[in-house]
């Protein structure tokens, strides 16, 4: 067997000892004689997988008592529907528009009511984040909407908008459970599980249980009535079961490796490493704005679509792979979520170094 380093942005890298014990546990899931992909979404060893990992999560984040947790499905794509059926009372909501995923939110939020565009960084094709201190958020705005962490153009908030009492709704898919995170100031928290821990299609959702009630815009679907989902405990109908198993072991994953605190220690280094290299290099690129840099997703250029496009193959033949970038981007784009080693990083710096030696 020979693992690469991933680089990609989703579905991406997971810990290598998360795969290796869910190998083990494939074909008889402790003792049970079955796998958790066989096993009954209501029986006794799943109820234990789904209680446990509910409460690692819980323990990692530190949710308080008054906020409900949830696996739902249909991606993070499905809450740009789900938000708005569900917490737009007033039909009306506020976005801020900081690259793709905001935006398809955003076009998803006007089906449903008026959803508006209170701030954009696309005039500068998404490289900051705008000033959110001081916003004109609408009178009656059910809430205001953000994407956290941009996993396209890589920038990420430092600052939370002041939402002016307004519910805070956060799409955190490529940053969830990468530093620690007060889930007190939001009113709902959705990630996509497959950038940062566990399978696509699964979707960890975060809400104050006051936000979860029968008044939902009328043909709201039983299936994406948060009320439905909290009451019967993501076990409505039958989960994506096999995902909530290898989530959970992640969550357990990064509680071994001390936790959230830690995993922000982690991946500050690693993205250091990155950045510097890029600050001091003459042939690659950042290109966002430094004060907006993620954590996760590291877009570079080369200057050169040539360049670009050897680069990456160069780079898989060394066993550094996915790092296209997206193609609204052009260009390379390294995503360094929790699960890659920093030798992973380090040998992409001294592969970048290489690269641009022999191609000055
Ligand atoms: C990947 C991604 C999505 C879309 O996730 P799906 O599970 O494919 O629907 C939404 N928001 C962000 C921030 C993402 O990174």
């Amino acid at each position: 067997m020979n693992r690469v380093y991933n680089f990609a942005a989703g579905p991406a890298v997971l810990p290598e000892e998360v795969l290796r014990e869910a190998a083990e546990e494939m074909l008889d899931y402790r003792g049970c004689g079955l796998g958790v992909m066989e096993m009954s979404h209501r029986s006794k060893d799943f109820e234990r997988i789904l209680q446990d990992a509910k409460q690692d999560l819980t323990d990692l984040l530190g949710i308080p008592e008054n906020y409900q947790v949830m696996f739902v499905q249909g991606g993070a794509s499905q809450q740009f529907a789900a938000v708005p059926m569900n917490l737009m009372k007033n039909k009306v909501a506020d976005y801020i528009v900081t690259g793709q995923w905001a935006k398809k939110a955003l076009a998803e939020g006007k089906i449903y009511g008026q959803a508006n565009k209170i701030a954009s960084s696309e005039d500068k094709t998404f490289t900051y984040i705008p000033d959110v201190s001081d916003l004109p958020v609408s009178e009656n705005a059910d809430y205001v909407y953000i994407c956290e962490n941009n996993t396209i153009y890589g920038t990420k908030y430092k600052e939370l908008p002041n939402t002016k009492g307004k519910i805070l709704v956060s799409d955190q898919s490529s940053m969830f459970l990468s530093e620690p995170c007060d889930v007190t100031r939001y009113g709902l928290i959705f990630a996509g599980a497959q950038k940062n821990v566990g399978p696509a299609g699964n979707v960890i959702a975060i809400i104050r249980k006051d936000l979860i009630t029968e008044d939902v815009l009328p043909g709201t679907p039983t299936m994406l009535k948060y009320k439905t989902q909290a009451d019967n405990d993501s076990l409505y109908n039958t989960p994506n079961a096999y995902g909530i198993y290898i989530c959970g072991k992640v969550f357990r994953w990064i509680r071994e490796m001390g936790g959230l605190e830690e995993m922000k220690k982690r991946n500050e280094k690693k993205a250091k490493v990155l950045y510097d290299f890029l600050d001091q290099s003459k042939l690659f690129v950042g290109t966002v704005e430094k004060e907006y840099r993620s954590l996760m997703n590291v877009p570079f250029i080369t200057g050169s679509d040539e360049l670009n496009a050897k680069f990456i193959e160069e780079a898989k033949q060394n066993g550094l792979v996915q790092l296209k970038g997206h193609r609204t981007v052009g260009g390379m784009r390294a995503s360094i979520y929790n699960a890659m080693p920093y030798e992973g990083v380090v040998k992409l710096v001294e592969f970048m170094d290489r690269f641009e030696k022999e191609n000055a």
